[in-house]
This record gives C-alpha cells, structure tokens and sequence, in this order.
C-alpha cells in the first residue's frame, strides 16, 4: 500500500510559471498523440526536451521537427541512421537504443509522460523516477510488473506519479488522501469491451478485428485486446493497489459500459463520489499535463440529458476468466504480476497475429503462472528475469496452442 499524494508547493510552481518542459516517452502512440494534440493547443505554455519512439521514424520526426524538440529518440538503433536522415536540417539531435531512452528520461524536463506500451516502459521510467522527475504515468505494467519495488523507488527519490489512466486519474481526483481512513471502496467501473454482452460461446470466435474494435475509446491495438478480455481491468485493479492507500479487498470493478463514470469511490459514511466525462483521454492527461491547475480541453462536453440512462452490470467470471486471474495473483503479490503482464503480452500478440483464438489469451496467462513459482521481487533485474521466463514458458504455450 503506498500514498502517492504529491505535495502542491503552488508557490514555488507559481515563481517557475513560465513554460513547463515536456519528455514523452512512447510519443508516436495513441496516448503520446493525444498529449502532442494539447501541448499543439497552448504552445507558449510548453517547451519539448525529448520525444521516443519504437521504429516509427517518420511520425517521430514530424513530431520532433514540429514542436522543436531537443532530442528524437529511436528505441531500434538500426533506425538511427534513418532517424538522423528525416531530422536533416533540424536542430533536433538524433540518438538510439537502450542509452537513447535512458538519455531522454533523464533529461531534466519538468514533466514526463510514460506512454511507451509494456514492459519496455520499464527501465525509462525508472530513470525517470530516479532523477526525482514529474511522471504522468500512462504506462500501467511499470506498477503491474514492479509495483512495489517501483513505489519505494518513487518514494526514496522524491518522483511524483500522476496517474493517466482513466480510472486512476479519475480516483486520484476524488480520493480524500488526508483521511484514507474514511474511505470503504474504490470502484474502478469498465467499458466491458465490445463483447461484456456476447453470448459466451461465441467468444470463441472473436477475431483480431472485432477484439480492437473498441465501442467507446480510441486506444493501440494491445490494451483495446485486454479491454476485450477485460486483462485490462484486471491489470489496473493491480495498480490501483500500488497508487492508493486502501487493502485488496477494497478493489471492486463494475461494468459501466457508457463509460462516463470513470470510476467511484465510496466513504464510510455512505457518500460516493465519482468522476464523470465523456470518454476521451485527453481529459485524464490534461489533469496530468496542467497539474496542479486545470487546462482547457478540446473534449466533447458531457450532456447527460442526451445520453439518458447509465447502466451498471456486475461482471461474471465465466465471460471474463482474467479478472479472477487478476485477484489471485494481486493476492499472491511477489513475481506473480510481473508473470501476469508477461504472459499476457505474448499471448496477446499471439492473437493479434491469428496464431491463437480468443479465448487461449487467458489460458495461457493462466498456465504461465502454474508453470512458474513466485518470489518477492527486489530489483529491476529480478523483474526483467522473471519477465523473460515467463515470456519463454508463454511463448512454448503458444506454439504448443498455434493454429
Ligand atoms: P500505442 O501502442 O499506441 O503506443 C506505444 C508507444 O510506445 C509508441 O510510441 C511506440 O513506438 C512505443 N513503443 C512500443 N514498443 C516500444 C519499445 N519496445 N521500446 C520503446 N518504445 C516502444 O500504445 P498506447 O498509447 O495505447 O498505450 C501506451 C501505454 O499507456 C500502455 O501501457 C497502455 O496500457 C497505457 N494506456 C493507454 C490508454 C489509451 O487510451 N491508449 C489508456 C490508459 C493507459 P512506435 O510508434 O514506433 O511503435
């Protein structure tokens, strides 16, 4: 359990009023795009210091070129070459690899949205964190994988974590951080994904296609497939636990499939609160980008009387086998999240590239974590051992499952 309250010094914030420098790691994807479209709509407000991408060098040079960034980072340094090509005749310095993102997360930019997808969120973030930065937090495996180890890290270095994710954002808004005591449950709601009313025999047959085909937000491909299993609830049930000061079994999780709450909490004295909002993620990234203070977004005003009804339904887990998944191992704690999240991504992948059905994501996530024994964890290195053993044991599952 850790409070990630971060102390408002609104004075100091307020002699270094002038711009706000910003690093992106991941800024070529959806949540990095959205956090370039708000940083395009105040420009005297922000300056850029570093922005990184996986191998898509064309979009990473736009961006960088446009907002006058000081340095594009290329994770796959056998684009390095191509990346020096496309940034030709700018002042944005060109750099690669592993050292590349360590660079960009440890320049001293006053704000660093982590948004790189996965594990690979990891190490940077943890750069980040170590130079005592602001982190608005997209990436969730950083607490799923290294939860603990990554909150006393955050807590030895003086780091501040803004939560991004919808839910937690949306809690984070509303969570009395000066009385936990007072407070009985924290709902996270879920969309459900497009399939939370199909029958459960179809499942089965889900395609890639549908799986990301997402009803109410616009994410990449890897959460929109958790979203579909629900993985995804479970993993921010999991980082829920690391952000807010409440015991496990104060996590619940409800279907919301309008998607305007974005999530609950409830007090002892029978009071709920919750944030409400049209689904777009640039509203929880504005509440990181401008914090302490509230930016102007471009985002859909809510109009309750338009939508009219909100519906709730209790998720079951026969149609959502990940979220009783997801509980055993938040109970287990140790290495068996980091083996969750591993596990979880092969077989994800395994999916998008038609190798396995639907539903042999969570069974393989499921026989990854009885294959392989659990430990506390206690360094990074230990997460990124028991990370890639439970991508082998997932990945013979895979092969074992191919279709
Ligand atoms: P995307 O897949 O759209 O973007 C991922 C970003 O990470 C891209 O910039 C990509 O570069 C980069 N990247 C991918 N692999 C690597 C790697 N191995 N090393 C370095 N960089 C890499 O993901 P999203 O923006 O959807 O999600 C980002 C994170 O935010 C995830 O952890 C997700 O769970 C979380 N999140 C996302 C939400 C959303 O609405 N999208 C909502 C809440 C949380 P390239 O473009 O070159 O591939």
């Amino acid at each position: 359990m850790n409070v990630t309250l971060p102390e408002i010094d609104r004075l100091k914030l307020a002699e270094t009023d002038k711009t706000k420098s910003v690093t992106i790691l991941g800024s070529t994807g959806s949540i990095g795009c959205n956090t370039l479209d708000l940083v395009s709509r105040d420009r005297e407000k922000f300056t850029l210091k570093a922005l990184t991408a996986n191998k898509n060098v064309a979009k990473l040079a736009e961006q960088a070129i446009e907002f006058d960034a000081e340095l594009a980072v290329i994770a796959d340094d056998r684009l390095l070459g191509a990346l020096k090509e496309a940034l030709s005749g700018s002042d944005v310095r060109a750099a690669a690899g592993e050292s590349g993102l360590n660079e960009a997360a440890n320049m001293d930019a006053d704000w660093v949205m982590s948004s790189i997808v996965g594990a690979a969120g990891l190490k940077p973030t943890l750069t980040a964190v170590r130079r005592g930065a602001t982190i608005a937090l997209a990436n969730k495996e950083c607490l799923v994988c290294a939860g603990g180890f990554m909150m006393e890290q955050v807590k030895d270095y003086g780091a501040t974590i803004l939560p991004v994710d919808s839910e937690h954002n949306a809690i984070f808004q509303i969570f009395d951080f000066e009385h936990p005591e007072t407070i009985d449950k924290i709902t996270l709601t879920a969309s459900g994904g497009p399939f939370w009313n199909t029958n459960v025999a179809k499942l089965a047959d889900i395609t890639p296609q549908q799986a990301v085909n997402h009803p109410n937000w616009s994410m990449g491909a890897k959460i929109s497939v958790d979203s579909a299993t629900m993985m995804n609830k479970g993993l921010e049930l999991i980082e829920a636990y690391y952000l807010f000061p409440v015991g496990k079994e104060q996590l619940d999780i409800l279907i919301h499939p309008q998607s305007i709450i974005h999530s609950m909490v409830s007090y002892v004295d029978g009071s709920v609160l919750a944030q409400l909002g049209t689904p777009d993620m640039r509203t929880p990234i504005s509440y990181a980008l401008g914090w302490p203070d509230r930016m102007e977004t471009p985002c859909k005003k809510l109009d309750l009387a338009e939508i009219g009804n909100l519906s709730f339904v209790k998720p079951d887990d026969e149609h959502f086998p990940s979220l009783k998944i997801t509980r055993e191992v938040l109970q287990n704690g140790g290495s068996a999240p980091t083996i969750l999240n591993a596990s979880n991504e092969v077989a994800v992948y395994a999916f998008l590239e038609g190798k396995i059905g639907f539903l042999d994501i969570a069974k393989i996530v499921e026989k990854t974590l009885t294959k392989l024994s659990f430990h506390k964890v206690t360094s990074l290195d230990d997460v990124h051992e028991v990370d890639e053993h439970a991508r082998h044991a997932a990945l013979e599952l895979v092969t074992g499952m191919s279709k």
